[in-house]
């Protein structure tokens, strides 16, 4: 992976997804005065396939973020309505002394920006249009992201002492209703000696329609943090069921 340069600046904490979660940590650990870099991959605003619908908690997390008046703005709900097998339950949403007894409907494509620019309101920096592309491992720690500018094409090393994944890698084909029965199909993509990455496949059963896939990559480290690979057991094991794929061990 060629990465041009070194980083010019070092932060306590950088965040790979601008998502709510991605956003809503960076917000935290800049309000508490840690120096933190969100990545975004895609530019605000962006559309992301959801029900909208915020619950009690999720509201509580976003007043807590400072986002009170915000959110006021728009539509509110007092409870849930439930269909299934010709069944309505109305449930209205319980008195709880943590939680607001409602919620609210909020497009993502406003209610992300809203997280993201409230981080960079608390003094995070928020990177839009930058995509992490591989790990930097730097004396067998990992170090921070290799970032790569969507605009420019171009990729810098970012360093920071903590390293935040909340990039949720989902593609999603086809709408499903909650009430059908689902099949998740799990494969090991890629087996190295450090290195796992995982391939869901998301499928209807009633007539096999794939609705959405996803992947996730884990890489394997010891309790202080150091990069370090797999024991030999799991190892074996890994290579076994991947023997199909080409041979990737030795990377
Ligand atoms: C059909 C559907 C309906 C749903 N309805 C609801 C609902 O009504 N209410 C509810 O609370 N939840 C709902 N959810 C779940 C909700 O969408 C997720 O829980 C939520 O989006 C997770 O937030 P996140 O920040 O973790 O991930 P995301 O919102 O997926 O954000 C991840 C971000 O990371 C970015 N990213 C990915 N890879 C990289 C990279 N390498 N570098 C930089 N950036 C990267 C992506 O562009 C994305 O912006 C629904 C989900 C689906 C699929």
């Amino acid at each position: 992976m060629p990465v041009s340069g070194r980083a010019q600046e070092q932060y306590d904490a950088l965040v790979v997804g601008g998502g709510p979660s991605g956003a809503a940590c960076a917000y935290w650990l800049a309000s508490r005065g840690h120096r933190v870099l969100a990545v975004e991959k895609k530019r605000f605003p962006r559309e992301k396939t959801c029900g909208d619908g915020l619950t009690p908690r999720a509201v509580r997390q976003l007043h807590d973020m400072g986002l009170e008046d915000r959110l006021a703005e728009f539509q509110r709900f007092d409870g849930l309505r439930s269909i299934a097998h010709d069944i309505t339950l109305e449930l209205a949403w319980p008195e709880h002394p943590d939680f607001p007894p409602f919620g609210y409907v909020a497009r993502r494509r406003e209610l992300d920006q809203m997280v993201a620019d409230q981080a960079v309101k608390a003094g995070a920096v928020v990177w839009q249009g930058a995509e992490a592309v591989a790990p930097v491992v730097e004396g067998g720690l990992l170090a921070g992201a290799a970032v790569r500018r969507t605009d420019t094409g171009t990729t810098e090393a970012v360093r920071a002492r903590y390293l935040v994944v909340a990039d949720v890698h989902c593609r999603y084909h086809h709408p499903a209703r909650y009430d059908e029965l689902l099949t998740v199909r799990t494969r090991i993509l890629e087996a190295k000696n450090r290195i796992l990455k995982f391939g869901y496949e998301l499928f209807r059963q009633s007539d096999s329609k794939l609705l959405a896939t996803g992947d996730t990559t884990h890489v394997s480290c010891r309790r202080d943090g150091r990069v370090t690979h797999f024991p030999e057991k799991y190892k074996a094991a890994f290579l076994a069921i991947v023997s199909a794929l080409p041979d990737r061990s030795t990377e």
